[in-house]
């Protein structure tokens, strides 16, 4: 059997990109090394709970809605916006409300600060609107062989693309700097949290466009209902979709991609080959360095991913809980504000680290038995601090499952102080940490949001898109095929789908709403 296009992995991107091919008649296979579908966007099952691998709800449903709809797919999908509440001990703030009333409401917080939040929130307003659309007109947003429809133009710059540039090189800090001088609420608007602001402003101003203005929402459908959606289309339109058919290596002859070979041992012919694995996998994993041009290489493997996460997943008896602090679906909580130690106890200092809270079952009230309730919680953590405990694929040494269960105990007793009574509202407990993500996940090192998002890294990509590669007829879809998420999760991994499938079609220049 032959295929136009061999699509490696079946996360939004991978199964975006074939339900767009197969719309157009091309004879795509999908292979998928989980025994489901769907990536990171999925969900799992425990006692009547259904929880969420992955995402908790994503920005730019219009955006999504289009994508489907140029897909095939007509499903009718309502979306419910999700709010974001940051309680510090020097803060408690909705931040997803619009620009101007998050501006006000820091005002009465930082009187002092008035004039500087005005100007700050002017910069930034400005900024957001000259990059809002930047992936639609700037040439680096775009694939290099972006072939054009006869008819069609090429898009018009309406901004500067150097400022462009300019913002994805300055470190926010510079901006908050010029304007405030309080500590607190510099980290809030460079952060969106606690943290020290480390990223650029151009993914600044990406950051708070998409949680101000354009919202967060989660699908009807749930996230998982979105794979579910595509990979239907893929099969009704002829396409063929395999789980447990892990891809092994990537064939490569004289430059250009053959197809590719199967952990089984199968070896599979297409004239391209599509991977929705990650970058790093996919360059030093599945394929051989001798066939990589080495500065391209030497990037991959020196640029940084984001980091990943410890992640506890709660299915409660709701009424025992005191909900009264938490306002939103999100709260991200930092109980004490103490200078940080050093070494790896400080990941496990709780007490003083900003822990998410998601009410899941706000999301997803059927995924909850009937009178029960679910609670995600999220705290970051690098994947070193468990390499240790990785002795092979999904294979632990003897500690790691106590340690896991201390860290849950742990995290749920400092929760507990935004939610007074959630230890004995518990009745279902599931964790996950970076070495769950990294397994399971399957991504490098389990990271989860995409390329590093620190400023530095600002110029280690020539263009803003990985889906073009130096091996020809091989393009990358997915989040890790963005150097930002301009778009946010999901929609980055659609918009990266849309445009591996238009280079593949050569029809790059479709219309977005
Ligand atoms: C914990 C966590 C939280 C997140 N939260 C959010 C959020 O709130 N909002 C948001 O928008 N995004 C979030 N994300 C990012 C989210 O994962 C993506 O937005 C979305 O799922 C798109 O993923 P993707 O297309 O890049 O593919 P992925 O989901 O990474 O899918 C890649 C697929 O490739 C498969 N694969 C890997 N190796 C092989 C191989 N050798 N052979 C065959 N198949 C292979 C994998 O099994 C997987 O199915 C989160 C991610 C994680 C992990």
């Amino acid at each position: 059997m032959s295929f136009d296009v061999i699509v490696i992995g079946a996360g939004i991107g991978g199964l975006g990109c074939a339900a767009r091919l197969t719309k157009a008649g091309r004879r795509v296979l999908v292979l998928e090394k989980n025994n489901h579908i769907g990536g990171t966007a999925y969900v799992f099952h425990r006692k009547g709970f259904t929880f969420p691998m992955g995402p908790l709800s994503f920005s730019f449903p219009d955006r999504v809605r289009s994508f489907l709809a140029a897909a095939g797919i007509e499903a009718e999908i309502g979306f419910r916006r999700n709010h974001f509440q940051l309680i510090s001990p020097s803060l408690d703030i909705i931040y997803s409300a619009r620009l101007n009333s998050v501006k006000r409401e820091l005002a009465n917080a930082f009187p002092h600060e008035k004039p500087g939040l005005e100007a700050f929130f002017r910069d930034l307003t400005e900024i957001i609107r000259q990059t809002e659309d930047v992936h639609l007109w700037h040439p680096d947003y775009w694939p290099k062989t972006a072939r054009l429809k006869p008819g069609r133009e090429k898009p018009r710059l309406s901004s500067d693309p150097a400022r462009i540039l300019e913002y994805s090189r300055t470190p926010c800090r510079r901006l908050l700097d010029r304007h405030l001088s309080d500590p607190t609420l510099k980290n809030f608007l460079g952060s969106q949290g606690t943290s020290e602001p480390e990223m650029s402003v151009l993914t600044l101003a990406f950051m708070w466009n998409v949680m101000s203005e354009v919202g967060i929402w989660s699908p009807s459908c749930g996230i998982h209902g979105l794979a579910d959606l595509l990979a239907e289309a893929v099969m009704r339109n002829g396409g063929d979709i395999r789980v447990n058919s892990g891809v092994k290596d990537i064939r490569i002859e004289k430059g250009r991609v053959t197809g590719v070979r199967t952990e089984s041992g199968e070896a599979l012919a297409a004239p391209w080959v599509v991977s929705n694995v990650d970058p790093k996998k996919t360059f030093l994993e599945l394929c051989s360095a001798a066939d990589i041009p080495r500065p391209f290489l030497a990037t991959i493997a020196a640029t940084p991913y984001t980091g990943s996460e410890l992640c506890v997943y709660l299915g409660l008896e709701p009424q025992k809980v005191d909900w009264k602090r938490m306002r939103a679906t999100h709260l991200f909580y930092q109980h004490k504000e103490e200078p940080i130690r050093a070494g790896p106890e400080a990941f496990e200092d709780f007490e003083n680290r900003e822990i998410e809270l998601c009410r899941w079952s706000d999301n997803a009230p059927d995924h909850v038995p009937p009178g029960k309730g679910s609670l995600v919680l999220r705290v970051s953590f690098p994947y070193d601090h468990f390499a240790g405990y990785r002795t092979g694929e999904k294979k632990r040494t003897a500690g790691y499952r106590a340690y896991k269960s201390a860290l849950t105990q742990k995290l749920i007793a400092v929760s507990e102080n935004a939610l007074p009574g959630l230890g004995t509202a518990v009745e279902v407990v599931e964790t996950a940490t970076p070495l769950t993500y990294a397994d399971w996940g399957r991504r490098y090192q389990g990271s989860i949001a995409g390329w590093t998002w620190r400023a530095e890294h600002g110029r280690s990509f020539k263009g803003k898109l990985l889906i073009e590669t130096p091996l020809q007829n091989l393009l990358f879809v997915g989040i890790y095929a963005a150097t930002e998420l301009f778009l946010g999760g999901v929609p980055t991994a659609m918009h990266t789908a849309d445009l591996a499938a238009g280079t593949i079609l050569g029809d790059t220049n479709r219309d977005e709403s």
